[in-house]
């Protein structure tokens, strides 16, 4: 199965990947995770990419397809791929129909999780992660269980995201509605959108992609 989720910046696509990793051991593809290893690394797509990011503009499609596919060959065949922000051109997607082509794979769903953009600034601004296992988090709306120590690794330790701050959302936003929401359309014609009500709270909407995924 490859699925890919689809929203803007804050829509719940990193937090319903990793529940989708744990129920069915799918793979989580994202871009951004990617990058931000790249950058952290310091290697030559890191350096391209930095600037870029704290901008809240979009890398170069090359560079981003280019990642997806060397991580697609990292997979096993037999594994599910779950594409979390990507693609968010429309010549990422023609990409990705090659990619997958290539490899014998094919789109299965494009759940697009709708969003008030009026709830993303809070939520982005109260977003954080496990610095050792990556596990998402919010100040308000997910919590660790024992404050101050990773629910799934122990950890004490927890990082924010350079460009998760109110201004650069807003460039991220309009990112997206210009370049990424007008690939919808693509996808649509194929009739493998399915849409999800990205407001509601976190288990309500992994049970809605649930039941799209085993339907
Ligand atoms: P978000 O939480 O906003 O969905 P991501 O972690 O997916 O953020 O992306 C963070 C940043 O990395 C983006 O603002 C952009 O600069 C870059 N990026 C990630 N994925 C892509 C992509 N598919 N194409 C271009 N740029 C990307
Ligand atoms: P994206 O990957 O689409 O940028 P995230 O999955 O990182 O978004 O979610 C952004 C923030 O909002 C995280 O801190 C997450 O815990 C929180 N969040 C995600 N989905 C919901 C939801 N349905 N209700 C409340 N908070 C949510
Ligand atoms: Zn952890």
């Amino acid at each position: 199965m490859n699925i890919i989720l689809l929203g803007p910046p804050g829509a719940g696509k990193g937090t319903q990947a990793q529940r989708l990793v744990e129920r069915h051991g799918m793979r989580q593809l994202s871009t951004g995770d990617m990058l931000r290893a790249a950058v952290k690394a310091g290697t030559p797509v890191g350096l391209q990419a930095k600037a870029v990011m704290e901008r809240g503009e979009l890398v170069s499609d090359a560079i981003v397809s280019a990642l997806i596919g060397e991580e697609l060959d990292q997979m096993g065949p037999q594994a599910g791929a779950i594409f979390d922000g990507y693609p968010r051109t429309a010549a990422q997607a023609e990409s990705l129909d090659e990619i997958l082509a290539v490899r014998g794979r094919k789109l299965d769903h494009v759940i697009e999780l709708d969003v008030d953009e009026d709830a993303l600034v809070e939520r982005i601004t109260g977003r954080f992660t496990c610095a050792n296992c990556g596990k998402g988090y919010h100040d308000t709306f997910e919590q660790p269980r024992e404050p101050g120590v990773c629910d799934k690794c122990g950890s004490r330790e927890f990082k924010r995201r350079p460009d998760d701050n109110a201004e650069t959302v807003r460039t991220r936003m309009a990112e997206y509605r210009a370049k990424t929401a007008p690939i919808l359309p693509i996808y649509e014609a194929r009739g493998i959108v399915s849409r999800v009500n990205g407001m509601a709270e976190l288990d309500g909407v992994t049970a809605a992609i649930e039941r799209i995924i085993s339907g």
